[in-house]
């Protein structure tokens, strides 16, 4: 098993210079090779048999014109290249991602890759981590990595607030007694963009809002930002400050998130939930706000790997069940039902409520998947 383990790191004046460099030339190499594949694409896209034998370049190739890139570390120039492969596989497998975009320095997230080769990277005692090109650097090793694992990979980045952090990818020999699941110790929850879920045990999250808590604060700020100058220090002071306020509920949000996952994880063995589009309803439902805010999908990967870790399990229904429509007493499925409709009676007689029909719906599939009566 894999897991990843995020410190703050302190690199000096020095070494956040190379840091930035390296953040710098991982961004052209994927820009370069981007318009490469582009370029191949417009000139072959009409014979494919030629297009699968085109060759595209690779970080080595650029490094005869550009210097540079020779002083920074040859394996995050790599992990550039596999990114880029990566964001293609995923749009050919589904289209509705988007075409893989040139990155800019100052939309994207600033951060590289790199791999561990031989001890290459290490913590050297709890005060420093050693890495490729960089030596040592300062870490906050607020819990340890723990024992008998090895390390993979690191990642790099520093956050618009200009704070620096490592995650380590280390691999361990995972060896966990699988719990069988039973139908009461199973849980199923049903997406709500108002509460986060309501759950089969007609539970909701009772979610806080983070983002629109300090939305007006943030309005005012961000037009703040804009008029100030460009390129004026004032105007990075505001930036800054716009930054500060998005981390905050960024971490805010992260730590309700994690809270509530570890509670559900160990009150319950299985958890079923719904195979949501979380962009495709942000768009289409135009609840755009309410359902970034909510950190469903965030929730669902929590979920995921802290289950996985005890031996217990998600599972995901297919997105076309008919969960809300459906009564749950007679199977009956409700064609008429609208999206506003918070309650119904089937034509059984039964009496129900949205959200925990939807969610005790959810259940009862999950079981029929894994064979639980
Ligand atoms: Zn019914």
């Amino acid at each position: 098993m894999n897991k990843a383990y995020i410190y703050r790191i302190y690199p000096n004046n020095e070494q956040s210079i190379l840091i930035n460099k390296t953040f710098g030339c991982v961004r052209f190499v994927y820009n370069q090779m981007l318009a490469n594949r582009k370029a191949i694409y417009e000139q072959y896209k009409d014979d494919k048999q030629a297009l699968k034998e085109q060759k595209y370049f690779t970080p080595a190739d650029y490094k005869s014109n550009y210097e540079w890139l020779k002083e920074v570390d040859s394996l995050a120039l790599a992990n550039a290249q596999l990114n880029l492969k990566t964001a293609y596989n995923n749009f050919f497998r589904d289209k509705s991602i988007g075409f893989p975009k040139f990155k800019s320095k100052h939309k994207d997230r600033k951060s590289y890759t790199t791999n561990n080769q031989g001890g290459t990277i290490r913590l050297i005692g709890n005060k420093l981590v050693r890495l490729p090109k960089l030596k040592d650097i300062a870490i906050k090793l607020h819990r340890p990595l723990p024992e008998k694992t090895k390390i993979k990979s690191a990642t790099i980045s520093q956050t618009p607030t200009e704070k620096y952090y490592i995650s380590i990818l280390v691999e361990y020999d995972a060896c966990i007694e699988q719990v069988t699941p039973t139908l009461e110790r199973t849980l199923g929850l049903d997406y709500s963009s108002k509460s986060l879920y309501v759950d089969s045990q007609a539970n909701s999250a009772d979610y806080p809002k983070f983002y629109r808590k300090v939305e007006a604060k943030l309005k005012k700020e961000q037009r703040k930002l804009s008029r100030r100058k460009k390129c004026g220090k004032n105007r990075d002071k505001q930036r800054q400050k716009v930054a500060k306020l998005h981390e905050k509920v960024a971490n805010q949000r992260k730590d309700f998130l994690h809270k509530l996952s570890r509670q559900i994880t160990n009150a319950y063995d299985t958890i079923v939930i719904e195979d949501l589009n979380m962009r495709g309803m942000a768009q289409g439902l135009k609840l755009a706000k309410s359902t970034n805010d909510n950190g469903y999908g965030m929730l669902k990967t929590f979920l995921q790997y802290k289950l996985k870790e005890q031996g217990k399990q998600l599972v995901t229904i297919d997105k076309w069940y008919p969960s809300s429509k459906m009564c749950r007493f007679c199977g009956t499925v409700n064609g008429e039902l609208k999206l506003g409709d918070r309650v119904w009676t089937c034509s059984c007689g039964a009496f129900l409520d949205r959200d925990i029909n939807a969610a005790i719906n959810i259940k009862n599939e999950g079981c029929r998947i894994l064979g639980i009566a």
